[in-house]
């Protein structure tokens, strides 16, 4: 089995989920007690939470970078960031490994082609909604993503920041999130991508007007995909 180094804690709310969904995925394809030969770097969210305020981008890409430098020095043969927004940085924490990056977006990409979705919405954070990296790379796969308006794209960052990465899970929350989802749909949406990590805390897959696609555990099986790569 081949290691990987994943970047967390952004927040761990959502990186527990990573922690559990690749042992458990590794355990269903090898049985017996098989788990995930992984390294854990889990940040301290709230120095990650203080940049992203300040739109100071660099700084944090320069902390997640030297992250990968201990990750790969720990033996990490690829790297994941538990964390979508982060990847708005995706290329200063690429240019600094050696070793592969599984890039949250293409592996999401590939399951609406699969699919045959094209036009899903996407709920994540403001910054994931609105810098436009995240719409920009999708659209290398020929998709195109969809937002909510400006009063929901509020609603929606505010349930991630002030209730998910806290811990907290509201039935009022998910019933504006499944509001926000029927919306889309009305509107054109083929599809709903969990653009977040810690949405699945809240809403699952199979209970929406949508065909819902979590990042987390898609992007969680490619990690699995690539740990078992060289297994017969
Ligand atoms: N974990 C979240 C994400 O996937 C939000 C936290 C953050 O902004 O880093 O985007």
């Amino acid at each position: 089995m081949k290691k990987i180094g994943l970047i967390g804690g952004m927040s761990f709310e959502g990186s527990a989920v990573y922690y559990r969904h690749i042992n458990e995925t590794v355990r269903a394809r090898l049985g017996a007690l098989h788990s995930a030969e992984m390294m854990l770097y889990s940040v301290d969210f709230q120095k990650i939470v203080d940049m992203q305020k300040a739109g100071d981008w660099d700084r944090a890409g320069s902390y997640l970078a030297d992250v990968d430098t201990r990750l790969e020095a720990a033996g990490a043969e690829a790297v994941v960031m538990c964390a979508v927004t982060m990847h708005l940085i995706a290329p200063q924490v690429e240019a600094a490994l050696s070793v592969p990056f599984l890039h949250i977006v293409d592996v999401t990409a590939e399951r609406l082609k699969a699919a045959g979705l094209r036009r899903p919405l996407l709920l994540a954070t403001r910054y994931t909604m609105e810098n436009g990296f995240y719409p920009a790379r999708m659209a290398l796969h020929g998709i195109e993503v969809m937002v909510p308006d400006e009063a929901g794209r509020a609603r929606v960052h505010a349930i991630i920041f002030d209730e998910l990465c806290a811990g907290r899970i509201l039935d009022i929350s998910r019933d504006a999130l499944q509001g926000l989802i029927e919306t889309a749909k009305a509107e054109g949406a083929d599809s709903v991508i969990f653009g977040c990590t810690e949405i699945c805390l809240i809403l699952e897959t199979d209970k929406l007007a949508l065909p819902g696609f979590d990042s987390t555990l898609i992007h969680c099986e490619a990690a699995v995909d690539f740990l078992l790569s060289d297994e017969g």
